[in-house]
């Protein structure tokens, strides 16, 4: 039975690009509307057909290290010379409106999220293997060797903080992977943590 007065919990899900996790959360989110993304806040440049306040809030430096030092993150993160990071404010607001709402964020924000708010559920969506991953960046050929090296380096240091998350979702099948997310999803709202 659904208990309404229950808490919602927050969703983190984290992965490094190139293991498809948009992919699943996107096919995730197109079968359960009453969940949502969270909208980020970040310094590096907008992509060509991206919206601000839709897929991030394109802010400046000045503005993001501003909201840092006012302590208005959740959690945050540096990644190749720009921030990235969820404000409180944002979270606080669609728990409060028993919103169900999902981080799409890194492992290092994930893990900063988890010390704040222990009743979060951590989800990482891993490569079936890091050969297989090498292949896939090779195979997009976009990259030189030094940055497929680092993405790679970066991979294994996320896989390293996975070790800590609560669930582990292997992609080697994207329908099986959406089917995972919406089983844990759904296992961990019936419960207590
Ligand atoms: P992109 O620049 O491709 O949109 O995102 C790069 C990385 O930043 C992705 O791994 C994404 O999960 C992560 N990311 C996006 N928003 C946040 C955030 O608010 N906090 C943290 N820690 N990582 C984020």
């Amino acid at each position: 039975m659904q208990n309404f007065d229950r808490k919602k919990k927050l969703f983190v899900i984290s992965g490094s690009s190139g293991v498809g996790k948009g992919t699943v959360i996107e096919g995730f989110l197109k079968r359960n509307p009453n969940f949502s993304l969270s909208i980020s806040y970040t310094t590096r440049a907008k992509r060509e057909g991206e919206v601000d306040g839709v897929n991030y809030f394109f802010v400046s430096k000045e503005e993001f290290l501003m909201g840092v030092k006012n302590d208005e993150f959740l959690e945050w993160a540096e990644f190749s010379g720009n921030y990235y990071g969820t404000k409180k404010e944002f979270v606080q607001k669609s728990l409060a409106k028993n919103k169900n709402l999902i981080l799409e964020i890194d492992t290092q924000g994930a893990l900063q999220v988890k010390e704040k708010m222990s009743e979060s559920v951590l989800i990482f969506i891993a490569p079936p293997s890091l050969q297989d991953l090498e292949f896939r960046l090779r195979n997009r050929k976009t990259e030189t060797e030094e940055a497929i090296a680092k993405r790679l380096d970066f991979v294994k240091m996320e896989i390293q903080n996975s070790q800590r998350f609560d669930y582990r979702i292997v992609n080697d099948k994207v329908e099986y992977a959406i089917e995972e997310l919406e089983r844990i999803i759904k296992t961990e709202e019936a419960y207590e943590r």
